[in-house]
């Protein structure tokens, strides 16, 4: 790929041309063209992007200008054989080197290699670092280094990887070859790790904004998780691909269950799968079209699938990076998508208990547990979600997005002084010991064997809430603990008990408002397309079916991912343009050149029979 003319066209115009032959773009995104022209010119760089930000072409483009191999190292085997898979559907020369090669494809991989017939070559940390492959690679000419999730050499991180700590000494075995790292690891902490270990001879740092601008969040009480879900899904997302993620592997097969006596097309997806059975549920999740994962938190990362429309979570995740990257693989083709949780009280507990009985040291266990309070401020959020989203990683945001729950229905707030002093002497007249529950039994009276036995039904407190329901009291005990003025039991236990500051409430110098517990769902989505689903308007979506039709027909033949042959926004802008020549088609979003020679007459065929029965 990296010919004469391309070369010497200047490295600005290179790279723009082989975004637009290659690729099919119009133009770089954001801090893509910083990155790329510093990589073609030989400098080191660490790119900080969100899913979906397009942090592959910050490599793949350098790749087709600089002369040589580029050596990708991705820590994930499937990862590696779907990039190669898009790569080679784009005529671009990629291979993957790995463990999972038989013996003669590793031959012929190798041969290639030295050929200087490769434009890419996707490695594991492992497999490059091994004496005989730096041997190897020092006779071939190496147009750069990718390191793609370079967050695993954080041991701080969720992603730790221990090979990944040896490709420090890359800098040394490749003197003069530019070296780039890419995360769409926020933390702050993490990305700091990250220069350290690997450019020790400085780099540029890339960072772009981490918001998502085509998801919206929601989040809401979970009140009955299986209503809920199947309302989401059906009202918003019929026949859409998702992820739901839940805590707990029984909690997987029961969610999948679910969904599927509702007719829908789920799978489960956990650790205590058989590799088969995962590697099955995996692999129709990318290759067909609309099928819905439920999955534990074992999912996800290495899964490249842009047309994810929604990531919904039914229990709390531990913190909000872990919800922000889970979230984030919802919409990486930039369409519409939908980040919707409903959670609990109990959720809390149990994350808490989880904490209490890991190996974690006390610090650790601590910062965990300021984590998981700042989700859950987070989530009982009056405003718009945006702000506390991304100032969780140094990002600020005005605010009024317009894209979120709160943004769309603010929440009504109540005065709630009465109750909350109601509620919190509750707390401390049963001793500062029990759940949520419990108070609550106590708070409206209920005699139950517990109540009885521990004599709280002679305490004042005995009854006084009574005009409330459970759930009104339910929404004030979590907004009082995402207020700071409750706290949990540090043992895990779920004992709620008063932090000092809940001092000035009680003694009435105070005042707290809280949220008016009933909430309407309602996303963005609904509003701009009648039929969900669809990333197309309702006059279009007809022709997109359509085409989403022989794309899947195309993709079943050659045993590939629908993506691969299109994404949905190329199919999209189809079925807005209605193009009826090749020429046309071509100068659409996602149409290069290799993929106009490719599919470019059945598409265009297909247009034509559409527009001629419309006519
Ligand atoms: P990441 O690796 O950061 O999650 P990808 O590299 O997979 O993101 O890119 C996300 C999506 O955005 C892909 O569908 C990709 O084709 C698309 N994309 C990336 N850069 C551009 C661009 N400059 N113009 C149009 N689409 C782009
Ligand atoms: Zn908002």
């Amino acid at each position: 790929m990296s010919s004469e003319p391309i070369r010497s066209a200047g490295r600005s115009d290179a790279a723009r041309r082989v975004l637009r032959e290659v690729f099919g773009f119009e133009q770089f995104r954001g801090e893509q063209a910083g990155v790329i022209d510093t990589v073609i010119d030989g400098g080191n760089a660490l790119v900080l992007m969100p899913t979906g930000g397009g942090k592959s072409l910050c490599y793949q483009v350098p790749a087709l200008v600089r002369d040589g191999t580029a050596l990708i190292v991705s820590p994930l085997i499937a990862l590696m054989h779907d990039q190669v898979e898009a790569l080679k559907n784009l005529g671009v020369r990629a291979e993957v080197l790995n463990s999972s090669l038989a013996p003669d494809e590793r031959m012929r991989v190798l041969r290639d290699l030295h050929d200087g017939a490769l434009d890419l070559l996707y490695v594991a940390p492992e497999g490059l670092m091994q004496p005989h492959m730096l041997d190897r690679l020092a006779s071939v000419p190496i147009a750069l280094l990718a390191i793609d999730e370079a967050h695993c050499v954080s041991q701080w991180g969720h992603d730790f990887r221990p090979e990944y700590l040896a490709l420090g000494a890359l800098a040394e075995r490749f003197p003069g070859v530019p070296r780039i790292a890419l995360t769409a690891t926020a933390d702050l902490r993490t990305r700091d790790e990250i220069e350290r270990a690997l450019f020790a001879d400085g780099c540029r740092r890339f960072t772009a904004s981490f918001d998502r601008p085509n998801i919206h969040y929601q989040v809401a009480p979970r009140t009955n998780a299986r209503r809920q879900l199947v309302d989401f899904i059906g009202r918003e997302h019929a026949g859409d691909a998702g992820i739901v993620y839940c805590l707990s592997r029984r909690r997987c097969e029961q969610v999948a269950g679910w969904l599927v006596e509702e007719g829908l097309d789920a799978l489960p997806y956990h650790a205590g799968l058989e590799p088969e059975a995962r590697r099955r549920a995996q692999d129709r999740f990318i290759r067909e079209e609309g099928v819905i994962v439920v999955a534990t938190i074992a999912f996800g990362m290495g899964i490249d699938k842009p047309d994810v429309r929604f990531v919904a979570h039914l229990d709390l995740p531990r913190s909000i990076e872990a919800y922000y990257q889970e979230t984030g693989r919802a919409g990486r083709d930039g369409l519409p998508s939908n980040a919707w949780m409903v959670y609990g009280l109990d959720d809390v507990y149990r994350l808490r208990q989880m904490l209490a009985e890991s190996e974690l040291s006390d610090d650790r266990q601590r910062i965990e547990r300021q984590r998981l309070e700042a989700l859950l401020g987070y989530c009982e959020q009056v405003g718009c979600r945006r702000p506390p989203l991304l100032g969780y990683f140094g990002e600020a945001h005005p605010g009024d997005c317009g894209h979120c729950d709160n943004c769309q229905s603010p929440p009504k707030l109540g005065d709630a002084t009465e109750p909350a002093r109601m509620a919190l002497s509750c707390v401390y007249r049963t001793g500062q010991r029990f759940g949520a529950g419990h108070v609550i039994d106590v708070l409206v009276g209920r005699r139950t064997e517990r109540v009885e036995r521990l004599g709280h039904d002679r305490l004042s407190t005995f009854g006084i809430g009574e005009e409330h329901a459970r759930g009104y009291w339910q929404a004030l005990l979590r907004q009082l603990l995402a207020g700071g003025l409750l706290a949990t039991d540090p043992d895990g236990h779920g004992g709620l008990r008063l932090d000092p500051s809940a001092r000035a409430l009680l003694r009435g110098e105070l005042r707290w408002k809280m949220r008016e517990p009933a909430r309407v769902p309602k996303t963005g989505r609904a509003r701009t397309s009648s039929r969900s689903g669809a990333p197309v308007a309702p006059e279009h979506a007809p022709v997109f079916d359509q085409l989403r039709a022989l794309r899947l027909e195309l993709a079943r033949a050659e045993g590939v991912p629908p993506y691969v042959v299109f994404h949905d926004a190329t199919l999209a802008a189809m079925a807005e343009a209605r193009p009826q020549t090749l020429a046309a088609l071509g100068d659409l979003h996602g149409v290069g050149r290799h993929k106009l020679d490719k599919y470019g007459e059945k598409f265009l065929e297909r247009l034509q029979a559409l527009n001629a029965s419309a006519g």
